[in-house]
């Protein structure tokens, strides 16, 4: 054991597996000091006036945290809590407990590089090592084939590149006991109410009871991959929409670090060693590189992503009309489609990843919204809202993205009959429509009275009428589009 005390500034890695900083302070012989801080400018409301965490978000948040506090505590250590701004905080913790080193994972985006440069100034006159390390990505930013200035602007490019000529690290060595803490106030977790939210309801209409921490996140994986053998038929069933195993769910983990993207990856390893390797199985690691993807262009472009204008630069006159965005936010468009997505969101904080690429495709190419309103929106709603995968994938869908391949949109009429055939969904999220046949689900304002009747819907009462016309919509959205990228 040397003397030496480091500070581990825990923030989007909740977890103890694969956890580079704290290997690297165990392998020195180091006190580890384990921190989280609830910042408080991640409470506050994003431009367009929505909390930035929501309820969703803030409850699977502080399951995190807990988690990791409980987890440590069986190591013999301890998580110490609070509850404000973490560069006016790790310095005081610095002084009382005389810590020599702050370990940290380094973020891309600007908020979050504020803070670690906040952090950074204010340990300058307290001469310790500030050391921030990479690790939320499958592949190491050391490992690339490129330098993240070079990053190719095709993904396709980028995972061929990759998958050439890079490997993914192993997974670092988990602690079996770490040195209990000296004494020091722990401080404690908030309330939900302490951070200005709400409990959120649970409704059993989701598609999984998310629970936050990486007990939960391993636990999801044992039962996706090991007991439910989900993984070998993963590409057949991942544009699904409705149950807990059309697709992994890791997401919510994985933005809060309680699961190591390496992790799963090793999992899949194992997988394929014991019961098969096909399609599906790479598959997942494919989608995996996408976030990879993501969070490399957030560190090349650095705030372009924020920017209405996107990646590209493209200045598209997006609208900001309040009132269809309303429409769209609660899910009463008149394209069920849409509608069954956006209320599955707002009751669970949920949503899949086909639903995802409609709902922005409809807010941006029939309504012609700004699409950081909708960006902004799901980063309140979202359960694993990730700041790279959010802004990168509307980024893509609003076609102001860097891989953006002239104006594309999503059919949703077709959409609809050709992932939900039988409108199971629709019926699922709107039990107004739940009489009317599948194949006629899709498109309701098609339905003559005598068929209202029959269904028990009046169009235009109990269902909406289309708030717009979706192809005169698409076609003055895409005159717009292709005036901007003269
Ligand atoms: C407009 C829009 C916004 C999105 N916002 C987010 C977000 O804030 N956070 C987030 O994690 N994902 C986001 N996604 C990507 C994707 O929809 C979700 O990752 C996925 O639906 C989560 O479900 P899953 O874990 O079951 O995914 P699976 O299909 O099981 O995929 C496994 C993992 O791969 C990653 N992944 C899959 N697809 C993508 C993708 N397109 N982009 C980046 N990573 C991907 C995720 O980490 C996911 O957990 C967004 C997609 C769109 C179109």
């Amino acid at each position: 054991m040397s003397n030496k005390k480091i500070l581990i500034w825990y923030r989007n890695d909740l977890r103890i597996h694969d956890h580079e900083p704290l290997y690297q302070a165990i392998k020195q012989g180091a006190l580890v000091i384990p921190f989280y801080c609830f910042d408080i400018r991640q409470f506050n409301t994003t431009s367009f006036g929505f909390p930035k965490t929501g309820n969703f978000r803030g409850k699977f948040l502080l399951e995190s945290v807990a988690n990791l506090k409980n987890s440590l505590q069986e190591l013999a250590s301890n998580l110490i809590i609070r509850k404000g701004y973490p560069e006016k905080i790790i310095p005081e913790l610095v002084k009382q407990l005389e810590i020599n080193e702050v370990y940290y994972y380094e973020e891309v985006t600007s908020e979050e590089i504020n803070v670690e440069d906040a952090v950074e100034k204010a340990l300058k006159p307290l001469k310790v090592k500030f050391k921030g390390f990479w690790g939320a990505t499958l592949y190491h930013w050391d490992d690339l084939p490129f330098e993240v200035s070079q990053l190719p602007e095709v993904f396709t490019s980028f995972r061929k590149k990759v998958e050439k000529n890079s490997t993914v690290n192993p997974t670092f060595i988990s602690p079996r006991k770490l040195i209990s803490l000296p004494d020091v106030e722990l401080g404690y977790i908030p309330s939900l109410e302490d951070l200005g939210l709400e409990k959120p309801e649970y409704d059993s209409k989701g598609v999984l009871e998310f629970k936050g921490g990486e007990t939960e996140g391993i636990k999801r994986l044992k039962e996706y991959f090991w007991q439910g053998n989900h993984l070998k038929e993963y590409k057949e069933t991942k544009n699904g929409m409705l149950g807990a195993d059309y697709s992994s769910k890791f997401s919510a983990w994985l933005a809060n670090g309680c699961l190591s993207p390496r992790y799963i990856y090793e999992e899949v390893q194992k997988y394929e060693e014991k019961r098969v390797r096909n399609n599906s199985t790479y598959w997942l690691i494919f989608e995996l590189l996408w976030r990879d993807y993501f969070r490399f262009i957030g560190a090349k472009h650095g705030n372009k992503v924020f920017y209405e204008s996107g990646l590209r630069g493209v200045d598209i006159p997006w609208k900001e009309d309040l009132e269809r965005f309303k429409l769209w936010q609660e899910g009463n468009t008149g394209y069920p489609l849409v509608d069954a997505n956006m209320r599955e969101l707002a009751t669970t904080g949920f949503m899949s990843n086909r639903g995802r690429q409609n709902v922005a495709s409809f807010l941006t190419k029939n309504l012609g919204i700004n699409w950081i309103m909708g960006a902004e929106w799901f980063e309140s709603l979202l359960i694993d809202y990730d700041v790279c995968s959010n802004y990168g994938n509307w980024n893509y869908t609003a076609g102001v993205g860097n891989d953006a391949r002239g104006f594309r949109y999503f059919n949703i009429p077709k959409q609809s009959k050709d992932y939900d055939a039988k409108g199971e969904y629709i019926k699922h999220w709107l039990p107004e429509l739940k009489m009317i046949p599948g194949q006629k689900i899709h498109e309701p304002w098609k339905l003559s009275q005598e068929e209202q009747k029959r269904y028990n819907v009046r169009i235009g009462v109990d269902y909406p009428r289309p708030v717009v016309d979706f192809f005169k919509s698409v076609k003055a959205s895409e005159k717009v589009y292709d005036k901007a990228n003269i």
